[in-house]
């Protein structure tokens, strides 16, 4: 390969891993070193554990290991923010000494061995490079399930999120300049991410079962982070309540003939036709009012996201400005 070598930063989050972080940076250690020694990446290289506020040993294990080994850092979080803002932190730092950085969990489920690849395909001109779970065989019924069907719901709430990924991915320097303009507080990164844009390519990765520790993502806070996704990317759900309404309003106009209907044959009780009318008539109604609050309140919502309009990825102008400057020095 003749590319220049780049930087590379590996960002993990690590929340309470004292069981896992010993054995995780063994192995890091072998790939980052071989990575070395095939010039794919810069010998300044680093792997940075982003401690998310851990309540065991975990970050006085991150100080030692970076104390003992220069291929080693770390940042701590004053507390426990969750896995995406640790993840956030993390890559905001490291995008100020890397050229490229690649996020992992610590408990190595996701293949190291994929890094490889993730950075052939950055160095084929690639901004984002996603990891994605070939099978998930390994991870329990529920969790497969569950997942899975999370992925599905997203798509059919027009969210742009890539099958099976998870937060194994490279991203460029300049990819993670353009993050750092989404100043959202409800993090959901592997939604972000696509709407940055840029030629991206997809690595494709057994995924392991957890080799120590307990999953940090209890049922509950996968449910919160599923919520999170869908209600921080899409408003569609507040558009489902005009269309019922939409939907009640006409179930009322038939309501209507048939109250008619029954009522010149005489099968009635006095009132039922005009409380029957009603009920339909301004149920729908009722929807259709707050369905349009509805559509108001999501425009505010994306308004207050300050999402960037636009994000330029290349511009002629500064390539002839560069060359410009390059025959100054000359
Ligand atoms: N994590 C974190 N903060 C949290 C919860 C989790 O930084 O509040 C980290 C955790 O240390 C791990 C990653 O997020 O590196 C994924 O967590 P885990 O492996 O427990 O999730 P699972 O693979 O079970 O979905
Ligand atoms: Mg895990």
């Amino acid at each position: 390969m003749n590319h220049k070598k780049e930087v590379l930063y590996v960002v993990i989050p690590c929340y309470n891993e004292e069981e896992v972080i010993e054995e995780t940076t063994r192995r890091l250690n072998d790939k980052m070193k071989s990575l070395i020694k095939q010039k794919i990446i810069s010998r300044s290289s680093k792997v940075m554990y982003v401690n998310d506020g851990s309540k065991d040993n975990t970050w006085n294990i991150i100080k030692s290991i970076s104390h003992d080994n220069n291929l080693f850092t770390g940042i701590s979080l004053s507390r426990n923010r969750g896995h995406q803002n640790a993840l956030l932190g993390g890559l905001m730092i490291a995008k100020k000494y890397a050229d490229i950085v690649i996020t992992m969990d610590a408990d190595l489920q996701d293949d190291i061995n994929a890094m490889d690849e993730m950075l052939e395909k950055y160095y084929a001109g690639n901004d984002i490079v996603y990891g994605v779970r070939s099978s998930r065989q390994k991870d329990s019924f529920f969790k497969r399930y569950t997942a899975e069907s999370f992925y599905k719901l997203m798509k059919i709430l027009g969210v742009d999120v890539i099958y099976n990924h998870a937060d194994y991915r490279l991203a460029s320097k300049r990819a993670l300049q353009e993050l750092e303009n989404f100043k959202e507080v409800n993090l959901f990164l592997r939604g972000i991410f696509p709407l940055l844009g840029f030629k991206y390519d997809v690595v494709y990765y057994e995924r392991n079962e957890r080799f120590a520790g307990k999953s940090k993502y209890p049922l509950k806070k996968m449910l919160n982070f599923a919520w999170d996704g869908i209600t921080s990317f899409s408003v569609k759900p507040l558009r489902i309540i005009c269309t019922i309404g939409f939907s009640v309003l006409f179930a009322s106009i038939i309501i209507m003939v048939y109250s008619l209907v029954r009522k010149i044959l005489g099968h009635t009780v006095t009132g039922w036709t005009f409380l029957s009318i009603s009920i339909w008539f301004i149920g729908g109604l009722q929807m259709i009012s707050i369905g349009i609050i509805g559509e108001y309140i999501g425009k505010i919502y994306t308004e207050t996201k300050h999402r960037p309009r636009f994000i330029i990825s290349e511009n002629l102008e500064n390539t002839q400005e560069l060359s410009h400057e390059d025959k100054k020095e000359i």
